[in-house]
C-alpha cells in the first residue's frame, strides 16, 4: 500500500477532526466571507509523482485556493436561484460520501428504501398525489430532460413508433409550446434529438410571463399531432405562474402532454400563502423540482415526478443480465439516466426529518416576506425602478437614473461594482427587452439584516455609480 495512503488510514481520526474544525470554521465565518470572488489566474500544477497525504493536502487546498471559496451557500448570494445547505442537510451529505452507497437497487442495502421514502415525504411536501411516482436526479435540467424524455416515449408510442429500439427516424417533429421556459428545455430538446427550433414559444399574458391561455389554444388547435406543453410554475425572473389549472382543463379538448417546471416554484405548495400559485400541480404528466434550491441541500439534487412509470421504463431500462428483469417497483437503476447513482436521497431525508412541513413553510414564507421587503424598499426609490410585481422570492428591477436608458452593459458594470464590496451577489437578466437585475432569496439563512445589508450596498453603489459611469 502506498505510504501516504497507509498513514492516512491510521490517522482518520485527526484527519476527519481537522476537515470538522475546518467546515466549523467556513460555516461560522459564512457571514463574513465574500460573497463572490473572481478567481486570479491559477497556474495548473502538475501531477505529484509522490502525494503528501491528505492532512498535507488540505493544506496546500487552503494556500492555492481556499481564499476562491465564496459564501455562495451564505445568506446574500441572491444571485441565480441558490439555496444552501441545512445544518441536517450538510449531515447528510457528509454520511452519503461516507456511506457511498450505489442507489442502484439491487437488493444488497436500504439505501434505495430511503430515497423511495425521501420521495414519498416530498409528495406530501408538494401535494402530489401518490399517481405520481419518482426519483433523484442531479438538478432541474436533467429532470427536465427526463420530463421531455417521457412525453416524446408517449408521442411515439400513440404514432406506434417504437423510438426506444429505432430511434427517432421515424418520428415527424414534436411541437413543444411554452411560455416563458427556462434555457434548460432548449438543451434538454438538444439532448433528446428533439431540436431547439421545435420549441414554440406562447406568447403570454400583458406584463406578464404566465403563458396566455387563448394563445396557447389556439396553437394546439393547429396542431394536428399529439404535443407537449410545458407550463412554468415559476419562471426565473419575475416566478410568474403559469395558470395550471387552466392548461390542464385544455386536455379535455387537445391532446398533450404536460410537463411543469416547478423547479424553485414548486416550494409555493408549502405556505397556505403561497399555494393557491401550483394549484393544478398534480394534474401535470411529469414535473421538475429541484432540491439543491429551496430544499435547502447541497449540490447536485432535484426530483422528477411522473404518472406514466411504465414509460419511464420503457425509456431508461437498462438490460444486463446480471440486474434481472423490472420488478413491479422496478429498481432505480431502470429509471433514471445514471446507472450508477449517488446517495442523493439522504440529505434531503435529514433535513425533512429534521425541520418538517413547518421548518420549511417557515424558510420558503420568511424568504417570501424578505423579498417583499426588499421590493417595497425598491419601489420608494427613485433610483431603482421594480419591473415586476414580487410574487414570491424573486425581485426583478432595473436602474433608473435621469430617465436614461440602461443598456445590459451597464447593469453588468453596475453589478460589478456592487460585487467589489463582497457583500451581496445579483445576477443581470433582460425581462422582456430591458436590461435588468435579479434578487432571488432561497436560502434559509437570509434575514432582514441581510436585506439591510443588501440596501446599503444598493444604495452606495448607485450613488458612486452615477457619479463615476453615468456622467
Ligand atoms: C434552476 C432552474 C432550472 C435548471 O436547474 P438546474 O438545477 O440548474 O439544472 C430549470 N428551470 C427553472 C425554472 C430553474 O429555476
Amino acid at each position: 500500500m502506498d505510504r501516504n495512503l497507509k498513514t492516512d488510514v491510521t490517522r482518520l481520526n485527526p484527519i476527519l477532526g481537522k476537515i470538522l474544525s475546518h467546515a466549523t470554521q467556513f460555516l461560522q465565518g459564512l457571514n463574513e466571507r465574500p460573497v463572490g470572488v473572481v478567481p486570479p489566474n491559477y497556474d495548473i500544477a502538475s501531477l505529484p509523482k509522490e502525494g503528501i497525504g491528505t492532512e498535507k493536502a488540505l493544506e496546500a487546498f487552503n494556500n492555492k485556493y481556499g481564499a476562491g471559496i465564496t459564501a455562495s451557500s451564505g445568506p446574500r448570494y441572491l444571485g441565480f436561484v441558490t439555496g444552501g445547505s441545512t445544518p441536517a442537510a450538510i449531515a447528510g451529505d457528509w454520511l452519503v460520501s461516507i456511506f457511498d452507497q450505489n442507489v442502484i437497487g439491487a437488493k444488497d442495502s436500504s439505501a434505495p428504501e430511503v430515497e423511495r421514502e425521501t420521495i414519498s415525504f416530498l409528495r406530501q411536501l408538494f401535494q402530489i398525489s401518490d399517481s405520481h411516482s419518482g426519483t433523484f436526479v442531479s438538478g432541474a435540467t436533467m429532470s427536465n430532460f427526463v420530463g421531455l424524455a417521457l412525453a416524446r416515449q408517449w408521442i411515439a408510442q400513440q404514432l406506434k413508433i417504437d423510438i426506444t429500439h429505432n430511434g427517432l427516424y421515424a418520428l415527424p417533429a414534436i411541437k413543444i409550446f411554452s411560455g416563458s421556459p427556462h434555457s434548460c428545455i432548449s438543451k434538454a430538446l438538444s439532448m433528446l434529438g428533439m431540436g431547439k427550433s421545435h420549441l414554440q414559444i406562447v406568447p403570454c399574458l400583458p406584463e406578464r410571463e404566465a403563458i396566455d391561455l387563448d394563445e396557447l389554444t389556439k396553437n394546439l388547435s393547429r396542431c394536428q399531432e399529439p404535443c407537449i406543453v410545458v407550463a412554468n410554475a415559476g419562471t426565473v425572473n419575475t416566478a410568474d405562474f403559469d395558470d395550471l389549472v387552466g392548461i390542464a382543463a385544455l386536455k379535455q379538448e387537445f391532446n398533450f402532454w404536460l410537463h411543469v417546471d416547478a423547479a424553485f416554484g414548486g416550494f409555493a405548495a408549502c405556505s397556505p400563502k403561497y399555494c393557491h400559485l401550483v394549484q393544478g400541480l398534480d394534474t401535470a404528466d411529469s414535473i421538475a423540482i429541484d432540491a439543491h434550491k429551496w430544499l435547502n441541500v447541497p449540490y447536485d439534487s432535484a426530483m422528477q415526478f411522473t404518472r406514466h412509470r411504465n414509460l419511464q421504463l420503457e425509456v431508461f431500462q437498462n438490460n444486463a443480465a446480471y440486474l434481472g428483469v423490472p420488478a413491479e417497483n422496478p429498481d432505480f437503476v431502470h429509471l433514471t439516466p445514471e446507472n450508477s447513482r449517488r446517495f442523493r436521497a439522504l440529505p434531503a431525508w435529514f433535513s425533512l426529518i429534521a425541520y418538517g412541513a413547518q421548518g420549511y413553510q417557515d424558510i420558503v414564507e420568511r424568504d417570501c416576506e424578505l423579498a417583499q421587503l426588499l421590493g417595497e424598499k425598491i419601489r420608494s426609490c427613485r433610483d431603482f425602478k421594480l419591473l415586476a410585481p414580487v410574487r414570491l422570492n424573486v425581485v426583478c428591477f432595473t436602474l433608473s437614473v435621469d430617465g436614461q436608458e440602461i443598456r445590459l452593459d451597464t447593469i453588468k458594470k453596475f453589478l460589478e461594482m456592487l460585487h467589489d464590496s463582497g457583500k451581496v451577489f445579483l445576477t443581470p437578466t433582460v425581462y422582456g427587452t430591458v436590461p435588468a437585475i435579479r434578487a432571488a432569496f432561497s436560502n434559509w439563512r437570509t434575514q432582514q439584516i441581510d436585506v439591510q445589508i443588501l440596501w446599503e450596498a444598493l444604495s452606495e453603489t448607485i450613488s458612486s455609480f452615477k457619479d463615476s459611469v453615468m456622467q
